[in-house]
């Protein structure tokens, strides 16, 4: 992943400054629509910078956050990229919702989505790089495991870290994935405020498009 050329940087770049629009918000198994597109979904704990992430990657200051208005964050979001790939917004994950109800809920919702979906091609997994892998983001790790569903795991926030502590964030980061059948080998690391890393992610997602 770390050997991209500078064409290929060039191609997803153009890919994520395309037409992006949002298609479909969907809360339960129903509303999720049909098969289309080659799917890349982002997940993360609440908080983690998802929306500020698909926001930087689609150079779209307010694409997520229009669509997680009160009311609506519990629902899975459809971004449709050109007409080659669909970004999929999955419910954030928190602290507070370790409830075993709520953590019922979301997987429920989760499992809805992932059954029947071969044009999943990658779970984008999200962690704060300051606090690195937590009991949440290992319950989703497991989750994703357990479906088989391919997953990259994204440390973001990068910028609030050196560059010793970002190397240490990743070799942790590393260590907590081993045992982890479904997951990428690769860690990528990113800050939506500085742009660091955003072209190595933009150019692993341009891969798994149609
Ligand atoms: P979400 O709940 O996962 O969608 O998270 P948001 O994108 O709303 O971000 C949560 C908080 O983290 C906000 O205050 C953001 O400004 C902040 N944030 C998000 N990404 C970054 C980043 O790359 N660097 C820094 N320093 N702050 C960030």
């Amino acid at each position: 992943m770390s050997e991209v050329s500078p064409e290929e940087i060039a191609a997803a770049k153009r890919l994520f400054a395309g037409h992006c629009e949002f298609v479909a918000g969907a809360a339960n198994f129903e509303a999720i629509p049909a098969l289309a597109l080659p799917e890349v979904a982002f997940v993360g704990r609440s908080n983690v910078g998802k929306s500020s992430l698909i926001n930087a990657l689609t150079g779209r200051g307010a694409l997520a956050r229009v669509s997680q208005s009160p009311g609506r964050t519990r629902q899975i979001n459809f971004f449709q990229l050109g007409d080659v790939l669909m970004l999929v917004d999955l419910p954030g994950y928190s602290y507070a919702q370790v409830s075993k109800a709520l953590i019922a809920e979301w997987q429920k919702l989760i499992f809805d989505y992932l059954r029947g979906r071969p044009n999943l091609k990658r779970v984008i997994l999200l962690v704060d790089a300051r606090r690195g892998v937590m009991d949440v983001d290992r319950e989703a790790m497991t989750l994703l495991d357990r479906a088989a569903v391919s997953y990259l795991v994204v440390l973001t926030k990068t910028d609030k870290l050196s560059a010793a502590e970002r190397a240490e964030a990743r070799m942790a980061t590393g260590f907590a994935l081993k045992g982890h059948i479904a997951a990428y080998p690769d860690i990528l690391t990113t800050s939506s405020l500085t742009g660091d890393g955003l072209d190595l992610l933009r150019c692993h997602i341009a891969a798994l498009a149609g």
